[in-house]
């Protein structure tokens, strides 16, 4: 895959979604956090039916450690995986109101102004993002990226998929993607890659029926099953 084919494709997929984006609904940097963490094996749908009543009552990491363990748990209940899922949110919720407390703890300039108009930060890093409960480096990529314009590619089973569908990578896991297309993507690309592959899989590229026919990619496409 070389350049010319990078632009035709992103082009491409720009014209299907002009403005790709988080289908996810928040307000807060703490509720991102939260929807990205209920998202695992969870369509965004789901978890945005959830927060849609949740994040009424939970802005900020407070709000969760003011409810009981039961009173959230409950909240979250319609999800998959919900109790580990509000389990990890409450410890994550304090270990955020720990953090804004540490006084002498040397801030970014987004950090820095995200604990001014918030009164709490998400860390602008990978290592301390995925020190958090249930945060992996996906999670921690996607925050990175929608929070800080990091020009990371956050890649789960779906990007890995369809990556691999093109051959934009020959790789064996969505980590191992994540690692092989943030090095070839050009750099043009990569604020708008994460999203754009990912609205790509699930209205055109599902995994049970892609839509072939029309396929605007189907120049690159080297699934063999299906041609
Ligand atoms: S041709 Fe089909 S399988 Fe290939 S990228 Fe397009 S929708 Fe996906």
């Amino acid at each position: 895959m070389n350049k010319k084919d990078y632009d035709e494709i992103f082009t491409k997929l720009l014209e299907l979604f002009p403005n790709p984006d988080t289908e996810l609904n928040y307000q807060t940097p703490f509720q991102l956090l939260v929807a990205v963490m209920l998202s695992a094996q969870t369509t965004d749908r789901q978890v945005n039916v959830v927060t849609d009543k949740l994040f009424l009552k939970i802005k900020e990491p407070n709000d969760v450690l003011k409810l009981s363990e039961e009173e959230f748990t409950k909240q979250v209940s319609s999800v998959n995986y919900y109790k580990m899922k509000a389990k990890h949110i409450r410890e994550t919720a304090k270990k955020l109101v720990e953090l804004a407390e540490n006084k002498k703890a040397k801030l970014t300039k987004n950090e820095k102004e995200c604990l001014n108009k918030y009164g709490y930060y998400l860390p602008e890093s990978l290592e301390w993002l995925t020190k958090l409960p249930w945060v992996g480096e996906k999670t921690a990529k996607v925050i990175l990226y929608v929070r800080y314009k990091h020009d990371l590619i956050a890649v789960d089973t779906h990007v890995h998929r369809v990556a691999n569908r093109l051959w934009i990578v020959k790789t064996n896991e969505p980590l191992e993607t994540s690692k092989e297309i943030e090095k070839t993507v050009p750099k043009k690309w990569k604020r708008i890659a994460h999203h754009a592959l990912i609205l790509f899989w699930r209205y055109y590229c599902t995994a049970k029926k892609p839509k072939c026919e029309n396929c605007v990619l189907k120049k690159w496409c080297k699934n063999p099953i299906l041609f």
